[in-house]
C-alpha cells in the first residue's frame, strides 16, 4: 500500500464520512462500547471503522455515494472522486433470534468484516456514577435504546457464535465487558462465556477486562478457552487518567504493568494487548515511550484515534488530526515490526481485526527518512 492510501485511510478515520446512502452494507452502530457511531468501510482491501454519526463526521469533507450494483461506492473529497470503497454486507445471522425472541444482533454484532463482538455485561460499576464514569464511554446508551441486553448468558453467546461462524464465516471473536462490582473485574463472567463459546464452536477468542485482583485469573481465562487478552490503559498520564477515567484510577498504572507481565507469561508474547487512545491529551512522546515499554514486555500497543461519541461528556472533543496520528503510527509501525509483534500474528481480537486504527498498515511500511 502506498503512502497516499495510508494517509487517506488515517484521515478518513479521524475526520469521518458522510453517507449518501446511510443504509448501505452492514448497519452502522450508535452508542455502546468499542467503535460506536461508526461504520465498517473497505478501502484498498483494508477494512476500517469510520465515524459516520459523530458531530465531526457531519462536517467531514469525505462523502460516499450510494454503492452501485457491483457494491462499489465512489468516495469523494468535496466533489472530487478520490477512491472506490465498499461496505461489508449485512451478516445473515442478524436475521435470527433466540427461542425466547431475542434478536441475535442484540447479543453480538459483526465488527470489521469477520469479527464477532459482544459486551457480555452491558452495565459497569464505573458508569453508574457520573463522577466515576469514563468520559468517553457510551456503554449504557445502546442498552437504554433497547438495542442490546444487559447480560448475555453463556448459552446465548454460544448460540450466536455458532451461527455467525456457520452463516457468515466469522474468524474470531471479541468479548469485552463492563466492570462488575467484584474483585475479579469481570474475569469470572468472561471465563464462563469463553467456556460456553469454545464448547459450541472452534473460534479464536479475545477477552477484555480491567486487570483483575489476582494474576491467577489469567491462567483461568486461558483454560476457559481465551486465546488472547486485552487490558486497556486508554490514557496514560496520572492527571489525565483522573480527568478522563476517574473511576478506573482505582486500579493504578502499576497494577497494569504487573498484570501485563503476568498475562504475557500465560498467553505469550504478542497475545496480550492494550488500547491507547490518541487525541485525549497524551503527547506523541508519551504514547511512543509507553508503547516501547509495552513492546518490551510483549504487549501489543493498539494506538487508536479517539473519536468522540454523541451523547457522552466528550462528544464535542475534537478528534486527533491525521498528521498527529501519522506522526505516532509511522514510527510505532516500525517499532512493532522490530519487536516481532505484528497484528497479523495475533490469534484473535482488536489488534488482529485492526479496523479501529491504521496501525497495522504502517507495520509493513518503510519508515520515512527522518524517522529511519
Ligand atoms: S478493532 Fe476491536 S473494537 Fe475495533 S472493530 Fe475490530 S474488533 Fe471491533
Amino acid at each position: 500500500m502506498n503512502a497516499g492510501t495510508r494517509e487517506l485511510m488515517t484521515e478518513l478515520q479521524t475526520r469521518g464520512l458522510r453517507l449518501q446512502a446511510p443504509q448501505a452494507g452492514a448497519a452502522s452502530r450508535r452508542g455502546g462500547a468499542g467503535p460506536s457511531d461508526h461504520k465498517a468501510v473497505t478501502v484498498d482491501g483494508v477494512t476500517l471503522m469510520v465515524p459516520v454519526h459523530t458531530h465531526g463526521a457531519f462536517d467531514s469533507p469525505f462523502v460516499a455515494d450510494a454503492p452501485g450494483a457491483d457494491g462499489l461506492a465512489t468516495l469523494r473529497h468535496g466533489t472530487i472522486p478520490i477512491a472506490q470503497i465498499s461496505f461489508p454486507r449485512t451478516p445473515k445471522f442478524y436475521a435470527r433470534q433466540t427461542a425466547d425472541g431475542i434478536p441475535y444482533q442484540q447479543i453480538a454484532t459483526l465488527h470489521g468484516t469477520d469479527v464477532l463482538a459482544t459486551t457480555v455485561l452491558q452495565t459497569c460499576i464505573r458508569y453508574e456514577s457520573r463522577r466515576k464514569a469514563c468520559r468517553f464511554c457510551a456503554i449504557g446508551q445502546s442498552l437504554a435504546a433497547g438495542r442490546t441486553i444487559a447480560h448475555k448468558t453463556p448459552a446465548q453467546l454460544a448460540e450466536v457464535a455458532r451461527a455467525a461462524v456457520e452463516l457468515d464465516g466469522v474468524r474470531h471473536m471479541v468479548m469485552t465487558t463492563g466492570t462488575p462490582p467484584t474483585r475479579d473485574r469481570g474475569a469470572q463472567v468472561l471465563c464462563d462465556s469463553a467456556e460456553a463459546v469454545k464448547a459450541a464452536v472452534d473460534l479464536p477468542l479475545q477477552v477484555q477486562c480491567e486487570p483483575p485482583d489476582t494474576d491467577a485469573w489469567f491462567q483461568r481465562l486461558k483454560d476457559a478457552g481465551a486465546d488472547t487478552l486485552g487490558m486497556h490503559i486508554e490514557v496514560i498520564g496520572d492527571e489525565l487518567r483522573q480527568q478522563i477515567l476517574p473511576g478506573k484510577t482505582e486500579v493504578p498504572m502499576a497494577r497494569y504493568w504487573e498484570a501485563f507481565e503476568a498475562a504475557v507469561a500465560v498467553f505469550g508474547r504478542g497475545q496480550v494487548s492494550t488500547y491507547l487512545l490518541a487525541g485525549l491529551g497524551d503527547s506523541r512522546e508519551t504514547l511512543l515511550a509507553t508503547s516501547e515499554r509495552l513492546l518490551a514486555l510483549g504487549v501489543y500497543p493498539f494506538v487508536v484515534p479517539f473519536v468522540p461519541i454523541s451523547g457522552t461528556p466528550l462528544e464535542d472533543h475534537p478528534p486527533p488530526g491525521a498528521g498527529f496520528m501519522q506522526s505516532v503510527l509511522q514510527p510505532l509501525g516500525a517499532m512493532v515490526r522490530e519487536a516481532g509483534l505484528r497484528a497479523s500474528d495475533i490469534k484473535a481480537g482488536c489488534g488482529k481485526c485492526a479496523a479501529c486504527s491504521t496501525l497495522s498498515v504502517f507495520e509493513g511500511a518503510e519508515a520515512p527518512a527522518e524517522i529511519a
